[in-house]
């Protein structure tokens, strides 16, 4: 028993040196991703499904991999504020997806998502002016992403970034909205002015009725409070259906779009259809 233990224990300490060389690997190739431009951002619309047209585009990133192929965020983006490397990785897509928006027509939006390292990085606001006057993209075109966790790790550091971000013009949503710790408690102190409801209370809304209890109390919520509510993960018409019983008409998801690249972004979304 006791060669056992050893030998289990010895089988412990290698997978940690292993996990921890893996780790260190994928840290050095983002970087040298980062450097030979093998980033992409992808753009999914955000609709407006009252009207059919889409209000903008939400970027979202991409690592374009030689050997791996296309890696989705959740696999490099927590190593990434881990060693840092969410901050010129976060800059290069603030930068990209406002070069991009720029030749957009006028009126779309673009929306950048924020990890809490950015907000909690003294410059973001400066960052955040500077790129919208080397793009030449109006204030009013951009909108950050920003979720509760991020918010809750330096409440008055968050703050006081947010009414800066927002004193330039550029607006600000929740997102993820529904999985924070005290979702309500951070609409009621942070300046927001978009709600983007968590996808997960979508998925639920046909087979469990809190689910929509809950939509439609946030719906509520938004229109008492002014601020715009999105929903997140559509991928059904039943979805739209239901979401338009309730009065909502911004939604974003796979059935109006997937994240594609910019050269293929489409240009309308599918109407709600007519009750
Ligand atoms: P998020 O901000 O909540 O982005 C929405 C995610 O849901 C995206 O996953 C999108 O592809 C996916 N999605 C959209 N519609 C649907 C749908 O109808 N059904 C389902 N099942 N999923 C849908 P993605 O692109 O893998 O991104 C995952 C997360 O990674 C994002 O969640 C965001 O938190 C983070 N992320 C992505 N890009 C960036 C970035 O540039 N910076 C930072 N800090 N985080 C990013
Ligand atoms: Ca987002
Ligand atoms: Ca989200
Ligand atoms: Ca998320």
């Amino acid at each position: 028993a006791k060669a056992e233990v050893a030998r289990s224990t010895c089988f412990y300490d290698a997978s940690m040196d292993e996990h921890a060389r893996e780790r260190r690997d994928l840290a050095a190739e983002m970087r040298s991703a980062l450097e030979q431009g093998r980033f992409a951002v992808h753009y999914q619309p955000q609709a407006d499904f009252g009207t059919g047209t889409v209000l903008g585009y939400e970027a979202l990133l991409r690592w374009n991999h030689p050997v791996r192929g296309m890696i989705a965020p959740a696999e490099f983006i927590v190593l990434a504020e881990e060693t840092g490397l969410i901050l010129p990785l976060g800059e290069w897509v603030l930068r990209t997806a406002c070069t991009e928006a720029v030749g957009w027509e006028p009126h779309l939006r673009i929306s950048v998502n924020l990890s809490a390292v950015q907000l909690a990085h003294g410059d973001l606001p400066d960052l955040v002016e500077k790129v919208l006057r080397e793009t030449g993209l109006r204030a009013d075109r951009l909108e950050l992403e920003i979720t509760e966790t991020a918010i809750i790790r330096n409440r008055a550091k968050a703050l006081h970034v947010m009414e800066r971000i927002r004193t330039l013009g550029v607006s600000i949503a929740i997102d993820d909205f529904g999985t924070g710790y005290s979702s309500l408690a951070t609409l009621r102190s942070f300046p927001f002015d978009r709600i983007k409801v968590d996808r997960s209370f979508v998925r639920d809304l046909a087979s469990e009725p809190q689910s929509l209890a809950i939509m439609r109390a946030v719906l509520a919520l938004g229109r008492s409070l002014n601020i715009s509510v999105m929903v997140e993960g559509v991928e059904t018409a039943a979805q739209l259906k239901t979401l338009q019983d309730e009065g909502c008409t911004q939604a974003q998801g796979y059935y109006f779009g997937y994240p594609l690249p910019p050269d293929r972004l489409p240009h309308s979304v599918p109407l709600a259809a007519s009750a």
